[in-house]
């Protein structure tokens, strides 16, 4: 009997998974009913932007944490798919930081020419999943939200591609409940120009705090103070922005910090990340891990070592991303498709998540964690028929993203780097991103 697969969420991890099948099918192979639940009315995950906060049409949580004006954080050439290069799809190479639209397009494009819209179910959510060890298999129910209705189909396999930056990491200060301006996370975040002339300050030193502050000093904000729980960001920054330690508690209007300094601000934007979470899971099939580039509990960061029939893509932290979601993707195909085995004995499976924990843990720079990542997609690659790609000169574009951060923080975005799919260096982009306040597509892929 043909195998049913169920793939939750239709982002760049579920679109993998779908065009890893179709991929199969088009050189001939008989695949497994692909069914994917998307909660959305449309594709892409976080690249499908939203204007809404706190709840979508039907009341669910809002899973866009994107905001207007986002630009790729890291080079495109990071993340190029090795099947559909970016000249591929724009007739052209383009400039190496698209904004949020263009990398949309980009995404869109490949599932388009591979033709598996069809099996997706859009404003569909997953609501729960339950294996029956009898039946070996999964009975996942669904809420239409179109048509209101709550339904049950059973599957051999389930895929989780339901991303793990969707709900925020929420802490909270002394003082917040009178603080009289506003506190918002970075997930409810959207529109730089409403922080127009205001002082703000933002909790965190990641990714979230470093482009949201330069989010807002592009667009006009009068101030950003950084506040640091570990240690500050180090970036060489514009006069009006400056780092501090940890918040201890705010007043009505003031922040005061841990080395006794305060600031007057308007706003308060948390940038303290985001949780793993997965309420349609119970226990027994629920990842439970850090934001690390070695998940827990997943054999090659892929397979479930409680349940090797339950499948995740993309819940590492990531330098990588849509080309090491493929190589997860792949690779999920391929065990699904009985063409790789894992091992039958549990201790074997949780042996290979220890031997990932502890060589990341070895690590210290950032250097070895894009290394580390790197081996990891070549290892997937060669498992399978995911076109070979030069994985170490990716490496080395982020190594020089790194450096350009380091060199120009509010300029690294004008820099432009080769692929590493058809080797073809990418054009240097007509406007500097500082200047560059329109977003659209169509700005950015002006000569
Ligand atoms: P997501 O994109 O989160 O997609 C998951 C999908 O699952 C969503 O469509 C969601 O609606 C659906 N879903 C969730 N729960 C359910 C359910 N119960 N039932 C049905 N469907 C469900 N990466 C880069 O490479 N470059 C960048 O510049 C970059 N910028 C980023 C900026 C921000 C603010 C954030 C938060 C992340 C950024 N990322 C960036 C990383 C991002 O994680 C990946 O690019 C990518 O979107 C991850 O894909 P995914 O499919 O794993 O998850
Ligand atoms: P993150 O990388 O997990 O970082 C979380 C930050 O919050 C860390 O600095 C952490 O500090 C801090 N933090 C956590 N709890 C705290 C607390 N209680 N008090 C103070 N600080 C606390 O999360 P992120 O920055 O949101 O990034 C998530 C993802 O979004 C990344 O993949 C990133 O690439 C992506 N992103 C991309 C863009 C873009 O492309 N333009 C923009 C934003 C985000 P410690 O170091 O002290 O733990
Ligand atoms: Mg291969």
């Amino acid at each position: 009997m043909t195998q049913r697969v169920a793939v939750i969420g239709a982002g760049p991890s579920g679109l993998a998974q779908l065009r890893a099948f179709q991929s199969a099918a088009a050189k001939g192979d008989a695949i497994p009913e692909v069914v994917c639940f998307e909660k959305q009315s449309n594709w892409g995950g976080l690249w499908n932007y939203t204007w809404r906060t706190g709840v979508d049409e039907y009341g669910e949580p809002v899973h866009g944490s994107m905001y207007r004006y986002l630009w790729s954080n890291g080079p495109k050439e990071g993340l190029e798919f090795a099947d559909y290069s970016f000249e591929e799809h724009f007739g052209k190479q383009i400039a190496s930081y698209p904004p949020r639209a263009v990398m949309f397009d980009y995404i869109e494009g490949r599932v388009n020419k591979a033709e598996v819209r069809d099996w997706i179910r859009f404003s569909s959510v997953v609501r729960n999943v339950v294996y029956d060890a009898e039946g070996d298999n999964f009975t996942v129910t669904v809420h239409d939200q179109v048509n209101d209705r709550v339904y049950s189909e059973v599957f051999d396999w389930v895929v989780v591609a339901s991303g793990h930056f969707s709900t925020p990491n929420m802490p909270e200060y002394p003082g917040f409940e009178r603080f009289n301006g506003r506190i918002v996370h970075a997930h409810d975040f959207r529109d730089a120009r409403a922080f127009k002339g205001q002082d703000v300050l933002l909790i965190g030193t990641s990714y979230s705090a470093e482009d949201i502050g330069s989010q807002c000093w592009k667009y006009g904000c009068k101030s950003i103070t950084v506040s640091y729980r570990t240690a500050p960001m180090g970036f060489d920054w514009p006069e009006n922005w400056r780092e501090v330690p940890i918040l201890s508690h705010v007043t009505e209007d003031t922040a005061h910090f841990s080395d006794g300094t305060s600031k007057r601000v308007d706003a308060i934007i948390l940038c303290t990340g985001y949780k793993h979470y997965f309420p349609f899971l119970p226990d027994d099939l629920r990842l439970k891990t850090k934001n690390r580039l070695a998940a827990a509990d997943l054999y090659r960061g892929v397979v479930y070592v409680h349940n090797p029939k339950l499948l995740y893509l993309g819940m590492q932290d990531q330098w990588f991303t849509f080309n090491m979601f493929d190589a997860q993707a792949w690779y999920a195909r391929d065990i699904i498709m009985d063409r790789i085995a894992i091992p039958a004995d549990k201790q074997e499976l949780m042996a290979d998540v220890a031997e990932r924990e502890a060589r990341e843990d070895a690590g210290t720079d950032n250097k070895y964690a894009i290394y580390y990542q790197g081996d990891y997609v070549k290892e997937l690659i060669a498992l399978t028929d995911y076109p070979d790609f030069d994985v170490d000169g990716a490496c080395e574009a982020f190594l020089e993203w790194k450096h350009h951060k380091a060199e120009n923080i509010m300029g690294f975005r004008d820099n432009s780097y080769r692929s590493v799919i058809t080797g073809t260096m990418a054009p240097k982009h007509h406007t500097p991103w500082k200047d560059a306040l329109d977003d659209s597509m169509e700005a950015y892929l002006q000569n």
